[in-house]
């Protein structure tokens, strides 16, 4: 996938993204950089890449499959999709299914606590901010969504939850918690964008109750922990045996 993109639109800290011969559709390459904390600690992690977008491309489809509007258009090599055009909403949607992370750090809320209904947090997506949490008085504030497509979010998001927690499941693996990037297309359509990784998703594998090797995302990353691409291509590996063929574009 060399020759055949437009010219780069965007380069984010784990993605690219170029112009393709279609107004309405651009082409995502995933980078195999690792950053955590604000991109304060970084590194390269050879065949990162594939492993997430092979993943993301299969998630993104499930979610197709179960009625859930996706900008995954297909798969165009080990490295590249497809996906429509969207302007992103600036926020990260963070569903959680068990307490960890910046919960635990922030509130008294014990480590592992199982949270029903998944606790919905909304963050403002802004580096130079720092990714702050929303109350829900600053996000009116900000005017980032309107009342309605606020509602639409969390409809959306907590339906994302819905169809990804069996589905792991399924996979022995325990979706603790993730974030979720949407946008709206040309026809004003709010889908899910951005992508479904280990990098987003916290996945611990139910197959071992050792607290660090159970881990298989990011934090393996953040924790010093090694072992990331292990992890992740497990996970891809678990995910392509219920997923094998997603979709190619063209
Ligand atoms: N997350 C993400 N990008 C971010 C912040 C969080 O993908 O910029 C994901 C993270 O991988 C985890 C979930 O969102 O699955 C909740 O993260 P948390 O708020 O606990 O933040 P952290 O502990 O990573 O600081």
């Amino acid at each position: 996938m060399t020759n055949s993109h437009g010219p780069l639109l965007y380069e984010g800290k784990a993605k690219r993204v170029y112009a393709a011969d279609q107004d309405d559709w651009v082409l995502v390459e995933y980078k195999n950089d690792a950053t955590a904390f604000n991109a304060l600690k970084r590194e390269q992690i050879a065949d990162k890449g594939r492993l997430n977008c092979q993943i993301s491309a299969r998630l993104f489809e499930l979610l197709e499959q179960e009625g859930i509007p996706t900008h995954f258009l297909g798969l165009v090599d080990e490295t590249w999709m497809a996906v429509q055009k969207v302007q992103v909403i600036p926020l990260e949607v963070v569903l959680r299914n068990v307490a960890t992370g910046s919960l635990c750090k922030q509130t008294p809320i014990v480590q592992g606590t199982s949270l029903e209904p998944a606790l919905l947090d909304l963050y403002y997506k802004d580096d130079a901010f720092g990714d702050p949490l929303l109350t829900e008085s600053r996000l009116e504030l900000l005017q980032l969504v309107s009342a309605e497509q606020r509602q639409a979010i969390e409809v959306l998001a907590r339906r994302v939850n819905a169809v990804l927690v069996p589905f792991f499941l399924g996979l022995d693996l325990q979706l603790v918690d993730f974030k979720l990037e949407l946008g709206c297309n040309a026809s004003g359509e709010l889908l899910v964008a951005d992508e479904i990784s280990p990098d987003t998703c916290r996945l611990w594998d139910l197959r071992t109750s050792d607290p660090k090797q159970r881990i298989l995302d990011k934090d393996r990353f953040r924790q010093d922990l090694g072992g990331l691409i292990e992890a992740y291509g497990e996970v891809c590996k678990r995910v392509q045996g219920a997923c094998p063929n997603p979709r190619n574009y063209r």
